[in-house]
């Protein structure tokens, strides 16, 4: 072997085990070598490969055909050789942790303060009358924090595995809670007279969902599409088909919300402007 590979040291009896079974045609689909480093599993895995591909047709490899030649060099076209490689800094799991975090937090942090007087934020926090959905809302989306970094945490450490199924849930129920108290904020405390209804927070949370599911689908694309990982269309569709569904569940929301609106007398005036004369459009001069 002139490719600078080692030679097989011993194992002689699971070679023969092995050249048994090439031989008779029933080598196994699948076939794991397990020991301790260095005992010869990759080196045993290329000789089963070349036994497997040698053109000499015997239960063991002749070593010079041109396959066992290009199977020794890694360059057979029915060789498929994997080497794990040790994941960068970037992408270690306290990294990944740390970037969710920071972009919930960022993300959280915009919620608080896009409402223009950033100031009032403190009385938020400070003062809570719970007759309010905005102090509510503050215990909501501080506990969605922690209970979105815990599951996180299950994600992605090993030892704590084993409650992720039960965080995530948390976690979406949670969330539903969440998104009932941002649409309520919106169905009876925001432009009252346009948007009086208990619609608003269903309608939030099947649109939420979609939006979610929306981008989650589309930065799924992207990160395989960058660093080559097949996506199958299995996943692509159950995805898709499951967000066409959220996006008709919210076409439905929003026809009746403006059907039950259209059929009360004192809210024509204001779907009038909603659907047909203004639409909601701002315009800054
Ligand atoms: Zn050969």
């Amino acid at each position: 072997m002139s490719v600078g590979l080692p030679q097989i040291i011993g194992h002689e009896p699971l070679l023969s085990r092995l050249a048994g079974a090439v031989v008779s045609r029933r080598f196994p689909q699948a076939t794991l070598f397990v020991g301790p480093p260095g005992v010869g599993k990759q080196r045993i895995a290329l000789w089963v490969a070349q036994a497997l591909l040698c053109e000499a047709g015997r239960d063991r490899p002749c070593g010079e055909c041109p396959s066992c030649r290009k199977v020794l060099g890694l360059s057979h076209p029915d060789l498929n050789w994997f080497v794990p490689i040790r994941r960068s800094k970037a992408s270690d799991p306290d990294k990944q942790v740390e970037e969710a975090a920071g972009l919930l937090a960022g993300g959280l942090a915009v919620l608080g303060l896009d409402l223009g007087r950033s100031d009032r934020l403190i009385v938020a926090m400070t003062h809570f009358n719970f007759k309010s959905i905005f102090a509510w809302n503050m215990f909501l989306y501080s506990g969605f924090f922690a209970i979105v970094g815990a599951y996180l945490w299950t994600l992605l450490d090993r030892t704590v595995g084993g409650y992720a199924t039960s965080a995530g849930r948390v976690a979406f129920v949670w969330r539903l809670v969440l998104t009932t108290g941002t649409g309520s904020i919106f169905g009876f405390l925001i432009a009252r007279e346009a948007y009086a209804s208990a619609l608003l927070a269903p309608t939030f949370i099947v649109l939420s969902i979609a939006y979610g599911m929306a981008i989650y689908l589309l930065v799924l694309i992207a990160a395989c599409a960058g660093s080559g990982r097949p996506l199958g269309r299995e996943v692509t569709g159950r995805i898709g088909s499951l967000l066409g569904w959220f996006v008709l569940a919210a076409l439905y929301f929003v026809a009746v919300f403006h059907l039950t609106n259209l059929y009360l007398a004192k809210q024509a005036g204001v779907e009038r402007f909603l659907l047909v004369d203004g639409g909601v459009s701002l315009s800054l001069t």
